[in-house]
């Protein structure tokens, strides 16, 4: 296979889409007879913050970061109904894959995208105030129904966030993945090499892992700075464990 024809990118069909219920909506126009893309992975995701936090990581310190962050986790659209705060992650795959899905999905802004491209996805959005503690406008939520990744190195940063190699099919990975030879266990933001009480197994020897995850789990294991931070690994194997609601 022509290496361009692996390219991946990450959706995320967020809180907004599924409360309007858009979902048949998004998935048919983003289908293979649409766009000639493939579907590699999906899974339903319940967001934890440290989830949040490492998918919006470029966005820390952005006065509407707290924001972005509450929306993706679900509190805006479902903040009494917690077992509906989720969001649907899906794995594109084909040539041009990022470029062809960003076209359809239209500018971040959903009046932007109302003017610049009528019918877009993202046209369907709704802008919401945002207000400090003393009821002052700070700025607007953009809610607009979808994420996108916007470049290769997003798009593979953002697979191997929310994806483990064996949620996609193994002919279908863009990504060089290793077996594990070692136990990692993660417990109150720190790595164990060892099993700890209470703390949770991420990977055991035989489990396929992403090579530049197993890397960095190496790296920080030994206390060495890696690539890729802790969260940034570990938070894929917390997706939804109950747990993973306390980090
Ligand atoms: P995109 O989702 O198009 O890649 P960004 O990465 O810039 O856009 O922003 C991530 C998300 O944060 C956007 O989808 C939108 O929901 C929100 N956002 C971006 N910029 C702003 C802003 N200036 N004010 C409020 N929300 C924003
Ligand atoms: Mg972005």
């Amino acid at each position: 296979m022509d290496k361009r024809d692996l390219e991946q990118t990450l959706v995320l069909i967020k809180p907004d889409a599924l409360k309007n219920s858009l979902t048949g909506y998004l998935f048919s126009t983003l289908s293979e007879f649409h766009t000639g893309l493939h579907y590699c992975g999906t899974k339903i995701v319940h967001v934890s913050k440290m989830m949040a936090e490492e998918h919006y990581a470029e966005h820390r310190g952005k006065i509407f970061f707290p924001a972005i962050l509450d929306y993706l986790m679900g509190h805006c659209h479902y903040s009494d109904k917690p077992w509906k705060q989720r969001v649907i992650a899906i794995a594109y795959q084909g040539r041009d894959a990022i470029r062809k899905i960003r076209d359809i999905v239209g500018p971040t802004n959903p009046l932007e995208a109302r003017l610049e491209k009528p019918g877009c996805i993202r046209s369907l959005g709704t802008m919401v105030p945002l207000k400090d503690a003393e009821g002052n406008m700070i700025g607007q939520r953009m809610d607009n129904l979808i994420h996108a990744s916007a470049t290769h190195n997003d798009a593979e940063r953002e697979i191997k966030l929310w994806f483990k190699p064996n949620d996609i099919p193994p002919l279908m990975r863009a990504y060089p993945t290793e077996q594990s030879r070692e136990f990692y266990y993660f417990k109150e933001n720190r790595l164990y090499g060892k099993y700890e009480p209470d703390s949770v197994c991420i990977l055991a020897p035989s489990d396929v892992v992403w090579k530049s995850d197993l890397e960095s789990l190496r790296k920080l294991c030994k206390g060495i700075p890696a690539s890729g931070s802790l969260k940034s690994v570990v938070a894929k194997y917390l997706i939804n464990e109950k747990l993973a609601e306390n980090w």
